[in-house]
């Protein structure tokens, strides 16, 4: 996905201020990888490593799976299809990341695939400031961080990243009502998990590697524009000898999501979380 240069620049900035505040050392620091582990499923998530958050981390594509859930809760059918047309045959305030278009894709396949065309499609019957309300009702979603634009549904172009806790919780959220099986939020858990054979497969083929921990399910973001790009990666994994259930966000300027999923790997061999 791609997002404004001043929105770029914003994010900067908001990571330089936050580096301002911890002393110029901060604000000097080469740009680096950003994680934290969460341990979760049970009780309050508990932080077991964390490196780097001092720098708000980038939205992007993360905020798909949200967006899904305001949608099922309206009243989508998941089974709805969308037709994800080539780059020439899309109307011009319509738009996905791929100039090749995804086809057809329902619920499920839009979030495994990251598809943009369909949340931009279904979000045109919805109201923009009922869904900003409803996120920061729900998720407490930043107050400065406006949803306004169509675009911004899946957060393209916002204004700034956001604290790696705020979507740590978000995360979290989506994940125990899964767990009670919240229908929509079970749907969403259950298209995630097909990543493995989307963005996040090549983390999963170096993951299955280990055979320390399953892939349970995770969502990448590439936000970029010009020079600038940033990948996120959310993951949720098992320990296999603890049964630990993990939640780990990695983020990193220069890289893909794809490519910031990996710094997940290093994370583990040194933490054993
Ligand atoms: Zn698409």
């Amino acid at each position: 996905m791609r997002i404004s240069k001043g929105a770029v620049n914003r994010i900067l900035l908001s990571a330089f201020c936050l580096g301002c505040g911890l002393g110029a050392a901060g604000a000097a620091k080469k740009p680096r990888a950003a994680f934290v582990v969460v341990e979760v499923g049970s009780g309050e998530p508990r932080t077991l490593a964390e490196s780097g958050t001092e720098e708000l981390a980038p939205v992007g594509s993360l905020l798909k799976p949200f967006a899904a859930w305001y949608l099922l809760e309206k009243g989508l059918d998941a089974r709805q299809t969308i037709l994800c047309p080539a780059e020439r045959k899309r109307e011009a305030d319509l738009r996905c990341w791929t100039p090749e278009g995804h086809g057809a894709v329902n619920l499920g396949e839009a979030l495994v695939h990251s598809c943009n065309y369909f949340f931009l499609s279904l979000f045109r019957g919805q109201s923009i400031p009922q869904f900003e309300i409803w996120m920061r009702e729900r998720f407490q979603w930043p107050e400065n961080l406006r949803i306004e634009k169509p675009v911004h549904v899946y957060g393209y172009d916002l204004d700034s990243g956001i604290a790696v806790s705020r979507l740590v919780t978000m995360y979290a959220r989506l994940l125990e009502a899964s767990a009670v099986k919240n229908p929509h939020a079970a749907l969403i858990t259950d298209s995630l998990a097909g990543t493995w054979r989307g963005t996040l497969r090549d983390f999963c083929r170096l993951l299955g590697n280990q055979k320390k921990y399953t892939f349970l399910w995770g969502k990448t973001g590439t936000v970029r524009e010009g020079k600038h790009q940033y990948g996120i990666a959310v993951l949720h994994l098992k320990n296999n000898s603890t049964g630990k259930k993990l939640l780990l966000l990695c983020y990193e300027r220069r890289k893909t999501g794809s490519q910031a999923a990996l710094n997940a790997l290093a994370v583990l061999q040194k933490y054993h979380p």
